[in-house]
């Protein structure tokens, strides 16, 4: 008998130990910010249309959208962050750092990634890039130190910054049918987010090797180490007709 209890409890604690590498891992934590903007992105009146966790395809390139809202007053495209800790990051640098009581990661510059989304959504909707709006959001665990004119916000300040902006762009019928475009071009299949996430995995890759040999992933210039403001970091030959830098 007594193995059997000792078997139920193994299983529990594997169980357990599970959900606890679940809840900490990136891709749950992106998750849960996503959301908690998309929560934020219910109460918006109903002239707002919403997609969550958008898939399509542009160009035989997936894309993965966080949150398209479509209203009268523009589209906005939202990548959400879920970090914890300081966020130090420039407009045109192509990397961020996320510092958390002095442990330092490195990430995409979120307003490069988003301006990615906003050109592919730019073509299969067929619209002018300056009636699509990006933003990105950090959820309130994080502490923003980046100096920027995109709008880069926390969660609690997404809906007010929607809601301001008031100035009319499309018909309704218009905002209509890019929902119905959306609706067609989205790719729902297991299968294909398999295939974006294998796809993005490559492209990291790819550049961390780049960089690994001092070799620039932009212009393919030599990388050479500098001192700036934040510490060591480096940064193309080619400087300024190439601004590309990484953090040491
Ligand atoms: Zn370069």
């Amino acid at each position: 008998m007594p193995g059997i209890y000792l078997f139920l409890i193994a299983s529990i604690v594997v169980l357990l130990l599970f959900f606890v590498r679940r809840w900490n891992s990136a891709e749950g934590k992106g998750k849960r910010g996503e959301k908690a903007v998309s929560l934020i992105l219910e109460t918006l009146p109903d002239c707002y249309l919403t997609f969550n966790d958008y898939y399509f395809s542009v160009d035989g390139h997936s894309v993965q959208i966080d949150h398209i809202v479509l209203s009268p007053f523009g589209i906005f495209v939202i990548e959400t962050k879920n970090f914890k800790g300081w966020i130090i990051g420039a407009e045109t640098s192509e990397y961020w750092i996320k510092n958390y009581y002095g442990n330092k990661y490195k990430f995409r510059n979120p307003i490069k990634q988003n301006l990615s989304h906003v050109l592919a959504l730019k073509k299969i909707l067929g619209v002018p890039q300056e009636k699509i709006i990006p933003i990105v959001v950090f959820t309130s665990k994080a502490d923003l130190k980046c100096s920027v004119h995109t709008p880069v916000l926390y969660t609690y300040q997404l809906k007010n910054y929607i809601l301001r902006t008031t100035n009319q762009l499309f018909t309704e019928n218009e905002v209509n049918q890019f929902a119905q475009k959306l609706q067609c071009a989205n790719i729902t299949d297991d299968k294909r987010h398999q295939i974006h996430m294998i796809e993005t995995q490559n492209y990291v890759l790819k550049n961390e090797t780049l960089i690994q040999n001092r070799i620039c992933p932009k212009c393919k210039g030599q990388l050479v180490e500098r001192n700036g403001k934040y510490g060591s970091f480096l940064g193309c030959s080619n400087y300024p007709r190439c601004r590309f830098t990484v953090p040491l």
